[in-house]
């Protein structure tokens, strides 16, 4: 679970995925209030894990076909990726590149 660098407690499972659905860059600490960044780290372990996920679907489709598993694919890869991601998510106190 993430830490707050600014106040080191832990945010809670909900709280992470609350602050990952916010509009602007950082997301605010539900405890302190100040901005925390994802790590570069932890950017690079989602965009991977989106792609696992888009090339997945292409995979069904492209080997049966436009259908809808490819949609059932989707529905199942979302709620695995919102649990999976306050656990690898690591946070920062300034926005780091990603490269
Ligand atoms: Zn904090």
């Amino acid at each position: 679970m993430p830490v707050c660098q600014s106040c080191k407690h832990t945010w809670g499972w909900w709280e992470t995925v609350k602050s990952s659905f916010a509009v602007q860059q950082g997301m605010t600490c539900p405890y302190c209030k100040s901005t925390q960044y994802p790590t570069s780290r932890s950017r690079k372990v989602s965009s991977g894990l989106v792609f696992l996920t888009l090339f997945i679907v292409f995979a069904f489709n492209f080997v049966w076909g436009p259908s809808i598993a490819a949609v059932i694919a989707f529905l199942i890869a979302l709620p695995v990726y919102l649990a999976l991601y306050p656990i690898y998510l690591t946070l920062s106190n300034q926005e780091e590149p990603l490269f």
